[in-house]
């Protein structure tokens, strides 16, 4: 078996005007992303994603990618990740080149289970999990007047046991937002913030240390994801977890992260980390450092599928049996039609939980109609 066609797909999906969603560092007003369908010699079809903007992400795939895919033995899959750090040489450890990698990944990863008839956590070695937690990406700042505890209250009837909302605009705003969110959410649910980096260290441990009285599972990204020294700053003032993951990749930096000490929980993101081959390695990574391991989701419905195929095997440690945490999966509550609209059968986080889907391959089928609706380049 080996790979006959490549076609990279830009996406788009602009949301209506004053509608956009905000965090601290401001408002997007489009939704887009790079999907990537694999075509297999034996006609199978295999879906990937690169969380990357269309033209760039399109641009590396044909010029430095696919001349080596086509032909490639899908099977061969775990070699990209270290290929991609050799050729091109000087350009593998950037994030555009590692979402490429990351499409091309996840699209084997579809096309091996597809062949042998297993979802691919189960090719990762798979858990007993068949369920996770979907935590609810809600309260985000908005264009809109609407009150800030709506769209909480919203995911609460939904039956959303665990929620993320946006602070780091100020001190004052921040401790608002959290007493709003946990006051709706209860006392039991997981409750994290996200400052999207938008502080230096001394403002992000002011926050930690105002809503740590909430108890917060995590705060994520309190500093720049380039800023690694605030982080140890952070870590060492507060007692609040912190998270980080979602704007690194590959293996090296998250390394860094884990052997420093500077999160409790990693972040990766399927379609920018290096993919599911490279997201076990990084799992490994914070195992072996006792650092928690939760996707970030901000994806199409693949990336999505991705995720939960990749959470549903990160197993357990230390063993949780006596102190439950549930495997939190992000769920973005906002509008977003290339997440939902483009699957056949779209993910169903209502009721607090979320099935891991136990077909072939990335457990989904793509509405190609519908991607075609979508797409950003013709
Ligand atoms: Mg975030």
């Amino acid at each position: 078996m080996e790979i006959a066609s490549i076609e990279p797909i830009p996406l788009s999906y602009s949301l209506p005007a004053g509608e956009g969603l905000g965090d601290a560092r401001g408002f997007g007003h489009e939704r887009a992303t790079t999907l990537l369908r694999l075509e297999t010699d034996t006609g199978v079809v295999g879906w990937g994603e690169a969380f990357a903007p269309g033209p760039i992400a399109s641009a590396t795939i044909e010029e430095l990618f696919r001349d080596d895919v086509l032909g490639m033995d899908p099977y061969a899959v775990e070699s990209l990740a270290e290929r991609s750090y050799a050729d091109p040489y000087h350009f593998g450890g950037s994030a555009f080149v590692q979402s490429a990698v990351s499409a091309i990944d996840l699209a084997c990863w579809d096309i091996i289970g597809k062949t042998v008839g297993k979802p691919v956590h189960t090719l990762l070695g798979g858990t007993e999990r068949t369920t996770l937690t979907p935590y609810a990406s809600t309260m985000y700042f908005t264009e809109k007047d609407r009150p800030i505890e709506e769209p909480m209250r919203e995911a609460v009837e939904a039956g959303f046991t665990a929620a993320k909302i946006k602070i780091g605009t100020t001190l004052e705003e921040d401790v608002e937002r959290v007493r709003t969110a946990r006051g709706i959410l209860g006392e039991d649910g997981h409750l994290m913030v996200d400052v999207n980096g938008n502080y230096r260290p001394d403002q992000a441990i002011r926050t930690a240390k105002a809503i740590e009285e909430y108890d917060i599972t995590w705060i994520e990204e309190p500093v720049p994801p380039e800023n690694l020294s605030g982080y140890r700053e952070v870590k060492q003032h507060v007692d609040v977890p912190i998270a980080a993951g979602e704007a690194h990749f590959g293996r090296f930096e998250f390394k860094r992260l884990v052997d420093d000490r500077l999160v409790d929980v990693v972040q990766p993101n399927l379609a920018r980390c290096g993919g599911l081959s490279e997201a076990r390695t990084i799992a490994k990574l914070a195992s072996a450092e006792n650092v928690g391991v939760r996707p970030h989701i901000w994806n199409s419905g693949v990336g999505l599928a991705a995720a939960v195929q990749f959470a549903a095997s990160v197993p357990d440690y230390p063993n949780t049996r006596n102190v439950p945490e549930p495997m939190l999966v992000e769920f973005d509550r906002s509008d977003n039609p290339l997440r939902d609209g483009i699957l056949e059968a779209p993910f169903d986080p209502t009721g607090g939980s979320l099935d891991v889907p136990q077909e072939p391959g990335l457990g989904i089928t793509v509405d190609e109609d519908t991607v075609e609706t979508y797409r950003a380049d013709d």
